[in-house]
C-alpha cells in the first residue's frame, strides 16, 4: 500500500539485499532485522530480481513494517557499470521484467567465464560449486564467487577476493550485460515506478557523475539520488546533496545492507528523510503503469 502522509521521525531505509541476490539474510529474516533496528519503512532492492518481494511482504505484515518493493538494476552509463534503484514498479510490466531476465541470464553465463579465468590463473573454481553456494539466489554474481574462494582458502574475505581477483582490472573480472541507464529509467517509469541513482560517487565514479551528466539524467527523468551512503564521505555527501537539490532531485539515504556480506552497512546506518520519501511517493502516485500521467496530475 502506498502511504502519502507520513509522520516525521519515521526511520526509512531504501536499499537492502537478501539471499535472493548477494545478501546473506532470507527476505523474511531481513524484514525482522529491520524491525529490530527500529526501521518503520524498508525497501528490498535485490539486484535485478523481484523474487524476494512475496516473502518480504508477508513478514512485513506480521512485523508491522512497511515494505517497499524495489530492485537495484544493473545498467551502464557510457562504458561504466551503474546501479539504478527502482521503487514501486509493477512486476507485471513486461519490458522491464524481460530486461531483468536478460541481465540475470548473462550473470549466470558470466560466472562460467569468471570460473574459467580463475582456474587458468591457478585458483580452481567450478561453476557447479558457485551455483551450489548460491542456490537461493535468482541473481548470481561476483560475491558468490568470492564466498567460494573464501571457503576454499584462497582469500580471507569477500573484500580480499574483490580487491585481488574480481574487481575491474583484475584477472577474474568479466563484464556483464547491462542496458543503458536512460533506457532503464524509461522502463521504470513505464512500470509506474520511480528511479533513484544508487551511490553515484562511490568507488571512483564521481568523475562520471559530474554536474553535466546529472543534469542529463535529470532531464531523462531520473527521480532521485542516493546521497547518504557508506561509499560517500562527509564532503562528498555535502557536495552531492547540494547538486541534487539544485537539480530538484529527491535525496535519499540508505544502508545498502548485505547481511554479513558487506561490513559497515548495518540496517539503518543511513536513512531517508520522511519528506524526501513523500516526494518520491507523490511521483509514484502521478504515474500509471505504462508511463502515462494520471489525469489531473501535475507535469
Ligand atoms: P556483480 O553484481 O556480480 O557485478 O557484483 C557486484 C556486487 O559485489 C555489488 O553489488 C556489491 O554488493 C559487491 N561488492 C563489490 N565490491 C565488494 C567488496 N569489496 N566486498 C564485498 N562485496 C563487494
Ligand atoms: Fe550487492
Ligand atoms: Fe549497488
Ligand atoms: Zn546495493
Amino acid at each position: 500500500m502506498l502511504s502519502t502522509t507520513l509522520g516525521t521521525g519515521l526511520r526509512i531505509d531504501l536499499h537492502t539485499h537478501s539471499v535472493v541476490s548477494d545478501g546473506t539474510d532470507r527476505p523474511e529474516v531481513l524484514v525482522r532485522q529491520a524491525r529490530r533496528h527500529g526501521l518503520d519503512v524498508v525497501a528490498l532492492t535485490d539486484h535485478d530480481t523481484y523474487d524476494g518481494w512475496d516473502a518480504a511482504h508477508e513478514a512485513a505484515a506480521e512485523e508491522g513494517v512497511e515494505l517497499v518493493p524495489g530492485v537495484e538494476i544493473s545498467t551502464h552509463c557510457q562504458s561504466y557499470g551503474v546501479h539504478l534503484l527502482a521503487y514501486h514498479v509493477d512486476a507485471g510490466y513486461r519490458p522491464l521484467a524481460r530486461e531483468l531476465a536478460r541481465i540475470r541470464l548473462d550473470r549466470r553465463d558470466r560466472l562460467q567465464r569468471i570460473a574459467t579465468r580463475l582456474t587458468q590463473a591457478g585458483l580452481p573454481v567450478e561453476l557447479s560449486e558457485v551455483l551450489a553456494h548460491a542456490k537461493g539466489a535468482s541473481a548470481v554474481g561476483r560475491p558468490h564467487v568470492a564466498d567460494v574462494m573464501v571457503a576454499k582458502g584462497y582469500v580471507a574475505s569477500r573484500d580480499e577476493a574483490f580487491a585481488t581477483w574480481l574487481s575491474y582490472g583484475c584477472v577474474g573480472y568479466v563484464e556483464k550485460y547491462a542496458p543503458d541507464i536512460v533506457d532503464a529509467i524509461g522502463w521504470v517509469h513505464g512500470a509506474g515506478g520511480v528511479a533513484v541513482l544508487a551511490h553515484p560517487w562511490g568507488r571512483g565514479s564521481r568523475r562520471l557523475f559530474d554536474r553535466t551528466m546529472l543534469t542529463l539524467l535529470a532531464e531523462a527523468g531520473l527521480d532521485g539520488v542516493e546521497v547518504d551512503h557508506q561509499d560517500h564521505d562527509h564532503a562528498e555527501r555535502a557536495g552531492l546533496r547540494e547538486l541534487a537539490t539544485e537539480l530538484d532531485l529527491v535525496v535519499t539515504g540508505s544502508s545498502d545492507y548485505h547481511g554479513t556480506g558487506k561490513n559497515g552497512h548495518e540496517l539503518g546506518v543511513n536513512t531517508t528523510e520522511p519528506a524526501e520519501w513523500e516526494r518520491l511517493l507523490e511521483r509514484v502516485g502521478q504515474r500509471t503503469p505504462h508511463g502515462t500521467r494520471r489525469p489531473g496530475a501535475e507535469a
